[in-house]
C-alpha cells in the first residue's frame, strides 16, 4: 500500500469514527430532547385539566342538591349538559364560562356521576362513551367510540346539602364525581410534528456531521502527513549526506588496494583522506543522534543552574585558536553581574559553540566576531555577531531546517553537516529559548538567543 493510500484510508477511518460517535451523541441527545418535550407538553396538559376541574368543582359544589334525583337541579345549574337517558339539548354556558380563555371548549368534555358511579350528565361534545360507568383511577386515558382519545381527571364532589351535623355519620360521604376530559388529538398532533422535525432534522444533521467529519479528519491528518513527509525528506537527505563521504572513503580504499606498490607517502595521503572522511561521517552520525535525542526529549541529565558568563568566556577562549588561523578578530563582552539560567550545560555549550563556529566559518579573513551577553528584565540575551558573508532574506527562514545550506559547496568545505542550526533550534526549544537572526548579505549576521534567567542570577 503506498503512502497516499495509507493516509487516505486512515482519514476515512478517522472520519467514520468521528461520524459514528457524533451520530450516537446526536441521536441520544435528540431522543432525550424529544422525550423531554413530549413529557413537558403532557405535564402542562394535565395541569390545565386539573386547574379546570378545580374551578368547576369549586363552582359546582355549593349548588349541588342533596336529593337522590338531581335531574331537575342539574338541568337548572348545568343546562349545557346532556342528562343520562334524556334527549340532549345543546346550550353551552357553564363549561364555556370556565374553559373560555384557557382553551377551546370543544377540546374539553365533562361528565357527572352519582356516588354509586352511575352517569348523570355529560357534555354534548362528548361522543357516547365506552365507559358509562365510573373508573376507579383519578387519571385515565380513554378512547371514545369514534376513536378520539381523551385524558381525563376525576374528582369527588360533596354537596352543600350533604353536610351532616357533627357526630352523625353519612352513608354517602360524597355527592358524586366530576370528570373532566381533554381531547388528546392536538397533543398527538404536536407530538407528531416534533417527531417529523426530528425525523427530518436528524438525518440532515447526520449528513452535516459526516461532511464535517471528513473535513475535520483531513485537518487532523494534515500535520501528521506533513511530519511524515518531513521525516521521509530527512531520511533521504541523511542517506545522501552519508553516501558522499562513504563513497569517497571506499574509492580511496579501493584505489590503495588496486595499486599494491604505492609509495609510503601515497599511502599516507590516502590514509589521511580516509581519516578525514571517517571523521566527517562520525561527525554527521553524532549530530544526527544528538538531534534525535533532543527531539525525543531523552536527555538523562536534569536541568541545573548554568552561569552564562562562564559559558561565553570558555567558548570564546576555545575558539580563539580557530579564529587566529582564519585571521579573525574574536572578542566577547559579558556583564560584571553573573547571569544564570536553568538548563543542560553541555547542550547550552553546544548551542553557543555552533553559533560561534558558524560565525567564524562564514566570515572572510580579517573580519570580526563578537559574542556578547546582556540582561533585559528577567531575560538573558546572547548575541553572536559577525561581519561575514551574511544571509539573503529568503534563506533566513530556512537556515534552521535540517541539511539546509545556503551555499552547499562552501558549507561542505567548512566541514558543516547542515545540521548545526537545526541543533541550535532544538536545544533552544528544549530550554524554551528564542533564536532570531538578523542579517544582510555581505554585511554580516547577528544570531540572538533569548532565555529566561533564574532567580539565582536575576
Ligand atoms: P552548516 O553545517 O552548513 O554550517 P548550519 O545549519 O550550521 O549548517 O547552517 C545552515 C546554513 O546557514 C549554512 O550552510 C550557511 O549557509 C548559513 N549560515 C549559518 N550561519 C551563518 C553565518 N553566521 N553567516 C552566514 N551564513 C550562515
Amino acid at each position: 500500500m503506498n503512502t497516499h493510500q495509507l493516509f487516505r484510508r486512515s482519514r476515512t477511518r478517522l472520519a467514520l469514527w468521528y461520524a459514528g460517535v457524533m451520530a450516537v451523541i446526536l441521536s441520544l441527545s435528540g431522543f432525550s430532547l424529544y422525550r423531554a418535550l413530549v413529557q413537558s407538553h403532557w405535564v402542562a396538559m394535565e395541569r390545565e385539566i386539573e386547574s379546570i376541574a378545580g374551578t368547576l368543582h369549586d363552582s359546582l359544589e355549593p349548588m349541588l342538591p342533596a336529593g337522590e334525583d338531581p335531574t331537575a337541579v342539574l338541568r337548572r345549574i348545568l343546562p349545557e349538559l346532556c342528562l343520562a337517558g334524556q334527549p340532549c339539548n345543546v346550550n353551552p354556558t357553564l363549561i364555556q364560562r370556565h374553559t373560555t380563555g384557557i382553551s377551546d371548549r370543544t377540546l374539553y368534555a365533562i361528565r357527572l356521576f352519582n356516588h354509586q358511579g352511575k352517569l348523570l350528565a355529560f357534555s354534548p361534545n362528548l361522543p357516547p362513551q365506552r365507559f358509562q360507568m365510573l373508573q376507579a383511577e383519578s387519571w385515565q386515558t380513554v378512547q371514545s367510540v369514534n376513536g378520539l382519545r381523551y385524558r381525563q381527571f376525576t374528582t369527588i364532589l360533596h354537596s352543600a346539602g350533604a353536610n351532616h351535623p357533627a357526630g352523625t355519620t353519612s352513608a354517602h360521604p360524597s355527592w358524586g364525581y366530576l370528570q373532566i376530559g381533554r381531547m388528546l388529538e392536538p397533543l398527538d398532533a404536536e407530538t407528531r410534528r416534533i417527531q417529523w422535525t426530528f425525523a427530518v432534522g436528524l438525518p440532515l444533521a447526520l449528513g452535516l456531521v459526516v461532511a464535517s467529519s471528513w473535513w475535520l479528519s483531513g485537518l487532523a491528518m494534515q500535520p501528521i502527513y506533513q511530519s511524515y513527509q518531513q521525516q521521509q525528506q530527512f531520511t533521504a537527505n541523511a542517506a545522501h549526506e552519508l553516501r558522499s563521504p562513504l563513497a569517497s572513503l571506499l574509492a580511496t580504499v579501493e584505489a590503495t588496494l588496486r595499486v599494491p606498490q604505492s609509495s609510503p607517502q601515497e599511502i599516507q595521503t590516502m590514509l589521511h583522506t580516509v581519516e578525514r572522511q571517517g571523521r566527517r561521517l562520525s561527525h554527521l552520525i553524532s549530530d544526527l543522534l544528538l538531534l534525535t535525542s533532543l527531539e525525543q526529549n531523552s536527555s538523562p541529565k536534569p536541568f541545573g543552574y548554568c552561569c552564562l558568563n562562564d559559558l561565553i568566556s570558555d567558548l570564546t577562549e576555545e575558539f580563539l585558536e580557530l579564529a587566529a588561523i582564519t585571521n579573525l578578530h574574536l572578542t566577547h563582552q559579558i556583564p560584571d553581574r553573573e547571569l544564570y539560567v536553568l538548563g543542560n550545560e553541555s547542550q547550552l555549550y553546544r548551542l553557543v559553540s555552533n553559533l560561534i563556529a558558524n560565525a567564524i566559518h562564514y566570515t572572510p579573513d580579517g573580519g570580526d566576531v563578537l559574542v556578547s551577553l546582556t540582561a533585559r528584565d528577567r531575560t538573558a540575551i546572547i548575541t553572536v555577531k559577525d561581519t561575514g558573508i551574511g544571509i539573503a532574506p529568503a534563506a533566513q527562514n530556512r537556515i534552521f531546517e535540517r541539511f539546509y545550506r545556503v551555499d552547499s559547496d562552501r558549507s561542505r568545505k567548512t566541514g558543516g553537516t547542515g545540521l548545526g542550526l537545526a541543533i541550535v533550534q532544538a536545544i533552544a526549544q528544549k530550554h524554551q529559548a528564542q533564536v532570531k537572526v538578523e542579517s544582510q548579505v555581505d554585511q554580516g549576521s547577528v544570531f540572538i538567543v533569548e532565555m529566561a534567567m533564574t532567580s539565582l542570577g536575576a
